[in-house]
């Protein structure tokens, strides 16, 4: 069997295959590039399944490239709220402003044009200029790259750039003549349904005959790919900041900065529980200590509340980092002397926490890159955490942040590195867009699930 007769036996047998089992998607039943990129974009992240509900709704509420251009960005993140990857959704919406500006509100049909519009990367574009206007661009992402390396038999590192290049060229050659929209859907479609990562359906592969993968017994083995780096694990501190008095029933939510994760969206305030970098394993904090310091980053942000007890904890993980969270239900009080107190108490409780840490980690294995910390002196966080701003935008207290704090008058306009605070009811979930974590935290909330948290 020759490389040629390979090609011929997948292309032919793949698109026949596809046209009788191809799912019917809302997507697919226009050749609408606006519909087709949206998908495409939701579906970078998610599987179809969830990304159905969240289309309807996406394109039913921004039906145009036009709408969704003129939308406010708060709408647009609410439409995305629970698909994650928010930055993704701005882009979507920059673009949408590049396509009314640029191309007078159609696709282009181009490819450096396509390619030059904010989020679109090679495989959106590729994906964009066949399905939506049959040209012959390959789309190839990870599902395709793991077809292709299985039934060509290619040993290459998948994460590798020249790997994926050397793919877009098999994947190109392999569109048949006036095809490319039904083709690289079913490739698609193929790695979706059949040839799936862990446990792909080789018996009932329409291309398995002539699979050089299967054959050498290797479907398991492929794709090549080095392992990503394993994402950061975060140890932070949560408060449900109950509101009394004129806040009554309300609670206390936080704008993220303009820039960074989460950028723009809303949650309930929280602080990286430091120092925490003694190893790769983020460890909770014990309660009181916990408690003290949460109370000092709120009085910090111009806030006045005490800590009441663990109301749960939580688990947030992102393509880097992982957060997990230890919530407390917390109550509103007056600016009083009391406050700086708590400051104080904060303080006192951080380095007794920080000085049991230094001990555990001088006494265990510990990671080179927790060498740093351990060269600090105990009660004081290492130099790397210091810090009032971290990349993400969060602030991070220190054992000096608190220290100045009981000699600074706090300012109740919410002045945590220009970050928007408001007091929120029930009925304004709907109008706010927020992280699915933060969503799920403030729902239970209002709920009633915390109300039993006494201190
Ligand atoms: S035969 Fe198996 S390994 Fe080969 S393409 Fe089909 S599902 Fe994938």
């Amino acid at each position: 069997m020759g490389l040629q007769e390979q090609k011929q036996h997948f292309s032919v047998n793949l698109l026949d295959w596809y046209m009788v089992n191809r799912r019917d998607l809302p997507w697919r039943r226009h050749n609408n590039p606006y519909f087709t990129w949206v998908s495409e974009i939701m579906l970078q992240q998610t599987r179809v399944d969830t990304v159905i509900p969240y289309f309807n709704r996406f394109i039913g509420n921004f039906p145009t490239v036009q709408a969704l251009a003129e939308a406010p960005e708060e709408d647009v993140l609410k439409n995305w709220e629970g698909l994650g990857y928010y930055s993704r959704a701005r882009n979507l919406q920059a673009a949408a402003r590049q396509v009314m500006e640029l191309h007078g509100g159609e696709m282009p049909q181009d490819k450096p044009a396509v390619f030059a519009l904010k989020g679109v990367g090679p495989y959106t574009a590729g994906a964009i200029l066949s399905i939506a206007f049959n040209q012959p661009q390959p789309a190839v992402d990870g599902n395709v790259m793991r077809v292709l390396s299985r039934y060509f038999l290619i040993d290459e590192d998948i994460m590798k750039g020249s790997t994926r290049v050397l793919m877009e060229e098999l994947a190109g050659e392999l569109i048949p003549e006036g095809r490319a929209r039904d083709f690289n859907q079913a490739l698609m479609e193929l790695g979706a349904l059949v040839c799936t990562p862990k446990a792909p359906h080789c018996l009932t592969c329409p291309v398995m005959e002539q699979c050089s993968g299967r054959i050498a017994g290797r479907e398991l083995t492929l794709p090549v790919k080095t392992k990503a780096k394993p994402p950061r694990p975060e140890q932070r501190l949560v408060a449900i900041v109950e509101g009394r008095g004129a806040h009554r029933g309300q609670v206390l939510v936080r704008q993220r900065p303009d820039t960074g994760l989460l950028a723009r969206m809303w949650e309930l305030p929280h602080v990286l529980a430091a120092p925490a970098a003694a190893s790769k394993k983020a460890a909770p904090l014990a309660d009181e200590p916990a408690m003290a310091l949460l109370a000092g980053s709120l009085w910090a942000e111009g806030f006045a509340a005490r800590p009441e007890g663990l109301a749960t904890h939580a688990e947030h993980v992102f393509s880097h980092i992982v957060w997990s969270l230890q919530v407390y239900k917390c109550t509103e009080q007056d600016q009083s002397s009391e406050l700086p107190l708590i400051a104080a108490e904060a303080r006192a409780a951080y380095d007794a926490q920080a000085a049991t840490r230094e001990g555990t980690a001088s006494s265990s294995a510990v990671s080179p890159e927790s060498d740093t910390t351990h060269s600090s002196e105990p009660g004081t966080p290492n130099a790397q955490n210091i810090s009032t701003s971290l990349n993400d935008g969060e602030m991070l207290m220190s054992s000096s942040d608190v220290s100045d704090l009981a000699l600074s008058t706090p300012t109740l306009t919410g002045k945590g590195d220009g970050l928007t605070y408001r007091w929120i009811g029930p009925e304004d979930m709907d109008k706010m867009a927020f992280p699915n974590i933060f969503l799920k935290l403030i729902s239970q909330y209002f709920a009633g699930n915390y109300d039993n948290i006494n201190p």
